[in-house]
């Protein structure tokens, strides 16, 4: 499934479309595959999504920040008991 945040593809970061790769939101395990089945991914450069500091792998702040937005797209179309019963827990 496609992402449910990003509506162009391009880093979701900086924009560029060079060196893309997809970043699960929720990674590990059960997440990286209950992100590729609802779509909880953003396209990341291969330096946003791993190199730089801001990067989600390295930087808590902009992690949590992806699942936020992640929650808040979800719970445009599905109830927060449905989100929790996915994830197991509450970003907002
Ligand atoms: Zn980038
Ligand atoms: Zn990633």
């Amino acid at each position: 499934m496609k992402s449910i945040i990003q509506k162009s593809r391009g880093c979701y970061f900086c924009g560029t479309t060079k060196n893309l790769e997809e970043h699960h939101i929720f990674f590990g395990n059960p997440g990286r595959r209950i992100s590729e089945k609802n779509g909880f991914k953003v396209y990341l450069c291969d330096q946003c999504h791993r190199i730089r500091e801001s990067s989600p792998h390295r930087n808590r702040k902009n992690d949590l920040m992806l699942k936020e937005l992640c929650q808040k797209e979800y719970e445009k179309t599905h109830t927060r008991e449905e989100f929790m019963e996915l994830v197991g827990r509450n970003y907002l």
